[in-house]
């Protein structure tokens, strides 16, 4: 079974299991509430952003981010769970000859913390179903063509472990500040469907 999903029963047990809490005196009432409203106040695609825009200017930084990711967006005041609970975080880099793009065909497992809420598309069976037998067709649709040599590969996120895609740095932004390189980046590019 994985997370992240919205459907009515588990939301009527998670509510349910909070007034528990609550009754017996482990849970300030409304504490569960407030943390959760500060996780997604501070849920954005800026977030992971920021980490591709390090990455880009310094590479010592992406050596630590592609070997562990969460201890490497730590060292940004950047963590997966917002103190809600534990996710492993892997970051998969684009290159010249290597294109990643990310799915969770099971449901709708996405890293919300760096990326804010999914997309709808995200979330649709035609994506979760059609990525992984054909990325490159898929890709197309969203206007990313790849070159035939690229080699795609279809990262499939679950409750355990969610990934993040670091694109490749544009050409001709060697000029541009951190902060400039961050507002290329975009969602679509964090999840490997568009360059950027
Ligand atoms: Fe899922």
């Amino acid at each position: 079974m994985s997370g992240d999903h919205s459907d009515a029963p588990i939301a009527a047990r998670v509510r349910r299991m909070e007034s528990l809490l609550e009754q017996r005196g482990l849970v300030i009432p409304g504490a569960l509430d407030e943390t959760l409203a500060a996780f997604l106040n501070r849920a954005s695609p800026a977030n992971g952003a920021r980490i591709v825009a390090r990455a880009w200017v310094d590479p010592q930084f992406r050596d630590r981010l592609l070997a562990d990711a969460p201890a490497a967006i730590a060292e940004l005041d950047f963590s997966m769970s917002g103190g809600l609970h534990v996710q492993d975080l892997q970051a998969v880099a684009n290159t010249e000859r290597e294109h990643n793009v990310v799915v969770c065909t099971l449901c709708s497992c996405y890293p919300l913390a760096l990326l804010g809420p999914s997309p709808t598309w995200y979330k649709s069976e035609s994506y979760r179903s059609r990525v992984v037998r054909n990325p490159r067709e898929v890709l197309r649709e969203f206007g990313l063509e790849l070159r035939p040599e690229v080699e795609v590969k279809v990262w499939d996120a679950n409750s355990e472990i969610r990934y993040i895609v670091i694109p490749a740095r544009p050409a001709g932004t060697e000029n541009l500040t951190e902060e400039q390189l961050a507002e290329l980046v975009t969602r679509n590019g964090l999840i490997g469907t568009a360059p950027v």
